[in-house]
């Protein structure tokens, strides 16, 4: 089942801003598709390359991607937003990570804040907030990471003290998506040290407020269209009301929404494998070895046979995790979504990154240029592999599950 599927499964194409399933009616969704197809073609893909020599994010390009209302994906449309479902999410992020999984994942990462102030912040977060992000004028991160500590996320050391009803925050964030240009950022911060996830709390973080110091963003292998860095908190004071999940419920809700993140990485990974494998396709049927084409060389097209029938089996995997997903934002429980997600995003993310490689050994040297997605879907593979839970942190949680269903 695609993304598209799931959603054609829902015959109940509601918008409101307390729907957690609600989704852009299907004729207008296959529209959009269309649309941002037009945008990935003409403002993404001619400049990913240049971009990637640059070292740099791309704000102007998702300044006009929030044109088509690429940045309020999942805004209800009575705030301004496209309503769409988390069905339709992914399949627009399959769309754009075809050409680029970084850009995608830092569009997602800022449409997600967006969404969340929209959802989840007050009255005044989202006048001071809402329409900045939605039009790109300002960009969003969440910060879990911190140089100390990355997959346990219980052990975080920021600490968020309460002072005069309000809060002081102190630490560091690393290793955060748009942190380069973010600065509305909702941070988790340790309530009570020693207590790990059950002290820990959410607050929305205002980058342009004092004791708020941006690092320089990461030099990396690739992929700095994600905007990668970190940020200093020193004594930065919260308003009560920006405390969004208090301590007992933040490390629970970042859990459960791990799922759906998880999720569209998967879905990212299917479209970075399919596009190389196309490209890697197209280049064997014109190109010739021992007097014909080198895909004709059984040994050459039975790896690739062998990468299509893996994309096949993620697919599948991402469209049941979606499904589990969209299920869990109807109940309000996200359990039976956990192990779905796990193993679509381990068994997406894993395969991308040998099958991508394949596909660029199928090419040759060519494969390696910078004009072929090879590259560039190498490098968005390996980045899969860590953000929203490493891929061992994925096995882990299937290998919980193996006692409770076999012993
Ligand atoms: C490009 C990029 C963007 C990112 N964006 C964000 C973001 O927006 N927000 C955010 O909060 N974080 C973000 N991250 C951080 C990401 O979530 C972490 O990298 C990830 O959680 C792993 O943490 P770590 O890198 O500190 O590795 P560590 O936790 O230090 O782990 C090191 C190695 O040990 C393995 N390991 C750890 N624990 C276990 C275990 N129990 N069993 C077996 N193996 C284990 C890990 O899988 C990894 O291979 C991003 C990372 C990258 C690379």
């Amino acid at each position: 089942m695609t993304a598209a599927d799931a959603d054609a499964a829902d015959p109940d194409s509601t918008d409101a801003a307390d729907d957690p399933i609600a989704a852009m009616e299907a004729a207008t969704f296959e529209a959009f598709v269309g649309e941002v197809a037009q945008f990935r073609d003409t403002v993404v893909a001619p400049n990913v390359s240049r971009w990637e020599s640059e070292k740099r994010m791309a704000p102007e390009a998702l300044r006009e991607a929030s044109e088509i209302g690429l940045l309020a994906m999942e805004v209800p449309t009575a705030l301004g937003g496209l309503g769409m479902s988390f069905a339709q999410k992914c399949r627009i992020t399959e769309v754009l990570s075809a050409v680029s999984m970084p850009f995608a994942f830092s569009l997602v990462n800022t449409g997600n804040v967006a969404a969340r102030v929209a959802q989840r912040g007050t009255e005044r977060h989202r006048e001071l907030y809402l329409a900045d992000l939605m039009a790109g004028r300002r960009f969003g991160s969440t910060a879990l990471t911190e140089p100390g500590a990355g997959s346990d996320f219980a052990n975080i050391a920021t600490t968020a003290t309460p002072v005069d009803g309000r809060w002081r925050l102190d630490g560091a964030k690393a290793w955060i998506t748009n942190a380069a240009h973010s600065d509305v950022i909702f941070c988790y911060a340790q309530t009570e040290p020693g207590s790990r996830g059950r002290g820990i709390a959410l607050f929305l973080i205002d980058g342009t407020r004092p004791g708020f110091e941006r690092l320089p963003p990461y030099e990396l292998a690739g992929g700095h269209l994600i905007g990668t860095g970190g940020f200093r908190l020193d004594g930065y004071v919260a308003e009560a009301d920006d405390l969004l999940s208090p301590a007992g419920e933040a490390f629970i809700a970042a859990l459960s929404s791990v799922n759906g993140a998880r999720t569209y990485v998967a879905a990212m990974c299917c479209a970075m494998v399919e596009a190389t494998l196309a490209s890697a396709v197209r280049y064997g049927a014109e190109r010739e070895a021992f007097g014909k084409p080198v895909i004709a060389h059984q040994g050459l097209a039975w790896k690739l046979a062998g990468v299509q029938n893996r994309l096949e089996a993620a697919r599948l995997l991402t469209g049941r995790a979606i499904e589990a997903v969209t299920e869990s934002l109807r109940t309000g429980d996200a359990t039976g979504a956990i192990l779905p997600a796990a193993h679509a995003k381990k068994f997406a993310t894993e395969t991308a990154e040998a099958d991508i490689a394949t596909c660029i050994q199928a090419m040759g040297a060519e494969g390696l240029r910078s004009d072929h997605p090879g590259g560039h879907h190498l490098v968005g593979a390996r980045i899969a592999n860590y953000v929203d839970g490493s891929t061992e942190i994925q096995t882990d949680r299937i290998a919980r599950s193996l006692r409770q269903l076999y012993a």
